[in-house]
């Protein structure tokens, strides 16, 4: 009989030792452990702790279906799956680190921080949290810009919703822009412009019609189209514009200004004639937000503009000021351009380039010495969409 209850006894704590061992599984694929660290880490930062290793956690590869990239289950412990062939996929691009840590935290924030899907917006239409997600919404993407300033406000929200809106989302330009001045301005009035001259290129052509650079592209890619200033470097603060107008009756091709080093990558600035703006970089996999904005005016003249200060882009149409965010190209670089959509004629003009002067005088010697290139440079440039949703 003592026998029978001693068994029973060791039966009975073996089971619970088990269940309870289930319910503490720390089981996390190599590939996701600096995330979940990282997540830790900016816990903590903000006054909460978590130490998964004691209490329980399971992230592991999946082929989930339905475009999911990501999926909480709420069981003991929370098990996170993240789907093999876009974790894979994002890994080839540049960017990948942030992408595929917004991924695991907004995973964990369902998990751990009592937090459900949020799709509202910030004032000027970016997603007003990382737990953004779930059953697509029509006229948007799930990309967020998740990098510096945005990836401090996002990290904030995640773990405290009733964070205040982010000052980022101002309209009024925080910097002030004196001391820019302009090295090179061209209106195309003449048959022979300084710059961007008239020449027939592989699958485009450019000319010269009405005082206005005509670009007609028949490649079946966007098409960047980039000359050389050797006297305005991407990391000075620089000033660059163009105006465009698209006159193709898809309102979803997105033309623009492009600028970095060709051989490294380029930044862009974009907008369509469905009144959006996308924000990238070309070694990313998909732009790094793409937003609402009322002063684009569909298939009419747009002027963009962006200038440099310190580490930080503002981006302009029509003169006024609508979003900032961090230069992603952290080389030199002097290529300065446009983007052409797939087969589609951009017609360009009152094209300019300049920088700020680190001293009161304008160094005239560098406005006549600083030529660019005649040879335009053609880069195709792939923007894909995301259409992988967080569940
Ligand atoms: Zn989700």
């Amino acid at each position: 009989m003592k026998k029978k209850i001693i068994y029973l006894g060791i039966i009975v704590l073996l089971i619970l030792l088990q269940s309870c061992g289930n319910d503490k599984t720390y089981c996390v694929h190599a590939d996701f452990t600096e995330y979940v660290y990282r997540f830790e880490k900016e816990a903590a930062q903000r006054g909460r702790n978590f130490n998964f290793k004691n209490t329980g956690l399971i992230v592991e590869f999946a082929d989930l279906k339905d475009n999911l990239a990501g999926l909480c289950h709420y069981e003991k412990p929370i098990r996170i799956e993240i789907d093999k062939t876009y974790w894979k996929k994002m890994k080839q691009y540049a960017g990948a680190d942030l992408v595929c840590e917004e991924l695991i935290f907004h995973e964990l924030g369902h998990g751990f921080l009592n937090r459900n899907h949020l799709n509202t917006t910030l004032e000027n239409d970016e997603w007003k949290s990382m737990m953004c997600g779930g059953d697509s919404i029509p006229g948007k993407t799930w990309n967020i810009n998740y990098r510096g300033m945005r990836r401090s406000y996002y990290l904030d929200e995640l773990f405290n919703e009733n964070t205040p809106a982010p000052e980022f989302i101002s309209t009024v330009l925080p910097i002030d822009t004196s001391g820019y001045f302009s090295l090179h301005y061209e209106n195309f009035n003449s048959m022979n412009p300084t710059y961007w001259n008239p020449s027939t290129i592989k699958n485009s052509s450019l000319s010269i019609q009405n005082q206005e650079l005509v670009y007609v592209s028949q490649s079946s890619a966007n098409l960047a189209i980039v000359a050389k200033f050797p006297y305005v470097d991407i990391l000075d603060d620089f000033s660059f514009e163009f105006s465009f107008r698209l006159a193709e009756s898809n309102p979803f091709l997105r033309y623009g200004l492009v600028f970095g080093n060709s051989s490294v990558s380029l930044d862009f600035f974009l907008i369509n004639n469905n009144k959006e703006m996308a924000f990238g970089n070309n070694k990313w996999y998909s732009y790094f937000t793409k937003l609402k904005n009322d002063h684009i005016i569909p298939f009419k003249n747009n002027h963009l503009k962006v200038l440099k200060k310190e580490e930080m882009l503002y981006y302009f149409i029509n003169n006024a000021y609508v979003y900032s965010s961090e230069i992603e190209i952290g080389k030199e670089g002097f290529n300065f351009g446009f983007m052409v959509p797939e087969f589609s004629t951009l017609y360009v003009d009152n094209f300019r380039i300049g920088k700020k002067s680190k001293s009161q005088n304008i160094p005239r010697e560098h406005v006549s010495a600083s030529k660019p290139t005649a040879e335009l440079e053609i880069l195709e440039i792939e923007i894909a969409e995301i259409y992988s949703s967080k569940q």
